[in-house]
């Protein structure tokens, strides 16, 4: 079976300015495909684009079978889309929002009370069925939103950064419900700004200044040569004492990077350099470290390192 959302060249141009730039990819049925880059970079575009909101320059797509030139109409009403500005109507309830997105998608009769129910109990909104949509926390407001997208039943959805400005735990939530969907058989097409929610998905893709600069499996990107280079070795240090333990080994002249991640440390050493060498030089310091690991680079490890590249080959270029 083909894959559900197929790009071949996809181009977007304003004026001279190309915001993205020949996207070649493809996203298979039924996983969470995560793309990330930063602000600006040409994540909505590409989605607008794909939900047939915005016509290519160059290159096209195809979204569950349907080419998004000639297509938009089918496409839009065969895929669900919630937008970073999704138009939920802050006045009405819960269930006359639902009323009001069933009919927009031309759901009738004993089908639309049906789904409407469905999604009701799938985002666990029941209690809420008669609260106005104002009056609802982010974190709900987000469900609703989902419910909504989801009650046409669509096969593939369009979430761009579903989790902007709500809570960690309501986040966690909405991420359940998203892998419980994506086990019935749904395709999610996401972009996030936070590194775990893209360690989450089964596979992702990066732009940067409008170009793809990575795509694969969470694992297979830590392991580009690049960015798992065995000439240099990753480490996670525990320390109370976070701040002064970042100056310390920032100011260490064979770290060749060091990160703060949440309470630990994460450095990186030429190969050389051992646990015990490390220790030693601790020992001489009132740092306390706590706990001395070897990890794999990180998401965001695989991303910093590639997006330096990129700028390097492009300065080198100009
Ligand atoms: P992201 O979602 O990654 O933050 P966008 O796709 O929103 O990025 O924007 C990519 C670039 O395209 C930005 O520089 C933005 O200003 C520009 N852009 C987006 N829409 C338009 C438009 N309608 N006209 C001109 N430029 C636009």
């Amino acid at each position: 079976m083909s894959g559900a959302v197929i790009l071949e060249n996809l181009t977007k141009k304003y004026g001279d300015r190309t915001v993205v730039d020949h996207l070649s990819f493809e996203v298979e049925r039924g996983e969470i495909f995560g793309y990330l880059g930063p602000n600006g970079s040409g994540k909505t575009t590409t989605i607008k684009m794909l939900c047939g909101l915005v016509a290519p320059t160059e290159g096209t797509a195809r979204v569950n079978g349907f080419d998004v030139r000639t297509s938009a109409d089918q496409i839009r009403m065969s895929i669900g889309y919630m937008s970073q500005q999704f138009s939920l109507y802050r006045t009405l309830t819960v269930k006359q929002n639902l009323d009001f997105y069933a009919e927009l998608y031309g759901l009738k009769g004993s089908i639309a009370a049906r789904r409407k129910e469905q999604v009701i109990e799938i985002t666990g909104l029941n209690e809420y069925r008669q609260r106005k949509a104002a009056e609802l926390s982010g974190g709900w407001k987000q469900r609703l939103a989902l419910a909504c997208a989801i009650v046409h039943q669509p096969p593939i959805v369009f979430l761009d950064e579903p989790t902007a400005g709500i809570d960690p735990v309501a986040r966690r939530a909405l991420w359940d419900l998203l892998f419980s969907l994506a086990g019935s058989g749904i395709t999610f097409f996401v972009t996030t700004h936070y590194m775990d929610e893209a360690e989450r998905c089964s596979t992702v893709g990066y732009i940067y200044q409008s170009k793809l600069i990575a795509l694969g499996k969470i694992d297979e990107l830590r392991q580009l040569p690049v960015v798992d280079d065995p000439n240099f070795r990753h480490f996670e240090l525990s320390c109370p004492k976070i701040m002064q333990s970042f100056q310390f080994f920032r100011s260490r002249e064979y770290v060749r990077d060091v990160t703060i991640f949440g309470r630990t440390l994460h450095i990186v050493v030429p190969e050389r350099v051992t646990i015990a060498d490390l220790m030693e030089e601790i020992n001489r310091t009132d740092l306390q470290i706590t706990d001395i690991r070897p990890i794999k680079p990180s998401l965001e490890d695989v991303f910093v390192t590639l997006t330096e590249r990129e700028d390097s080959k492009r300065e080198a270029r100009s």
